[in-house]
């Protein structure tokens, strides 16, 4: 018999699957860290295990305490399980452009959702970090784990993604490319396969074109839970040698291609880095091996990235729904 005694158990230890479609004509190997398998559907179960293990630990969450969290969805749904096993009270706050069906996700596993305007600056009074801050100092026993700015998010990625890329390549990974978004996952499991590799794993980061990280301004982009109006704690900038400028345009195109042609339903901020990495792989050998984290799955942007309509309304309709919609009336 073989059975797991706790969810928490199946966070982690996620597979790599070589990109082979979508790769055509690239002498690398691409490798996918398929972060979606996780639990809760995405990358964040990993740091929100550490985070609320930390603050047991050092006294701040108490039994029967509350979770309050500044979330674009995927931290919120990690927290909200781990929560439920261990009977903490769950608050989030959430910006408006997050989707319905990933509020809706956090609302099913028993949390709350304040959802706040997108388009303020971070330290206006009705941003979502501003009034994550402000509920919990008000209510009682509550306490703000802050991925933005708790050790425990990189440290999460450099115990356990890293090592677990390393292995699974057996030490041969030559690039590893993800998304930014807290700058957890890069500063975490950048700094252990920098480390481990003696400097020679070139690290790559992927950001929304207009975000701080590949030197934007900050103005908006349609992809969630990426990018950045200002550089929080959470990034160690030492860790990436380059970090590419993503429009979401490629974004969008190379998260429908996964789906079509790898079978891969992943999230925008998925393409994003996978267009990245296509970018990087153009101009590598053979010898090359290129890991490209996919952080979440595509079921929360069904009624968004591969929503035809939706796409049109920010003249981003793909290609491709062009030739359906040709063949469909033949
Ligand atoms: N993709 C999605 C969908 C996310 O929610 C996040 C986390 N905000 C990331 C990528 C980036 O991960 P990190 O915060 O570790 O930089």
């Amino acid at each position: 018999m073989s059975w797991y005694e706790s969810l928490t158990d199946l966070i982690g230890d996620t597979p790599l699957l070589r990109l082979s479609r979508i790769t055509e004509g690239i002498s690398a190997t691409v490798l996918a860290k398929l972060e979606h398998l996780n639990p809760g559907g995405s990358v964040k179960d990993r740091i929100a295990l550490r985070m609320i293990e930390a603050a047991e630990r050092d006294g701040r969450l108490l039994p029967g305490g509350t979770i309050v969290e500044p979330t674009s969805g995927n931290t919120g749904v990690g927290l909200a399980i781990v929560a439920a096993l261990r009977g903490y009270r769950c608050v989030f706050t959430c910006p408006d452009k997050v989707s319905v069906e990933k509020r809706n996700v956090l609302r099913a596993h028993g949390a709350e959702v304040v959802v706040c305007p997108a388009a303020v600056p971070p330290d206006h009074p009705d941003s979502y970090r501003t009034v994550s801050t402000r509920l919990a100092r008000e209510i009682p026993g509550a306490v703000k784990l802050d991925q933005y700015a708790t050790p425990a998010n990189r440290e999460s990625h450099y115990h356990s993604t890293g090592p677990e890329i390393w292995a699974q390549t057996e030490g041969r990974i030559t690039h590893f490319v993800t998304s930014v978004g807290t700058g957890g996952t890069i500063s975490g499991a950048g700094r252990y396969l920098k480390e481990v590799s003696g400097g020679r794993v070139r690290i790559i980061g992927a950001d929304p074109d207009g975000s701080v990280y590949s030197g934007g301004t900050g103005r908006p982009y349609l992809l969630e839970g990426v990018g950045q109006p200002g550089i929080p704690a959470s990034f160690d900038p030492a860790v990436p040698d380059e970090i590419l400028a993503v429009h979401d345009r490629d974004s969008i195109e190379t998260t429908r291609r996964l789906a079509r042609e790898e079978g891969l339903l992943v999230g925008g901020s998925s393409g994003m880095a996978v267009a990245a990495a296509l970018s990087v792989a153009k101009n590598a050998g053979p010898a090359d091996l290129i890991v490209v984290l996919l952080p979440d799955s595509g079921r929360g942007y069904l009624s968004k990235i591969f929503d035809d309509e939706w796409l049109g309304r920010f003249g981003l309709t793909p290609p491709e729904a062009g030739r359906a919609t040709a063949a469909g009336a033949l």
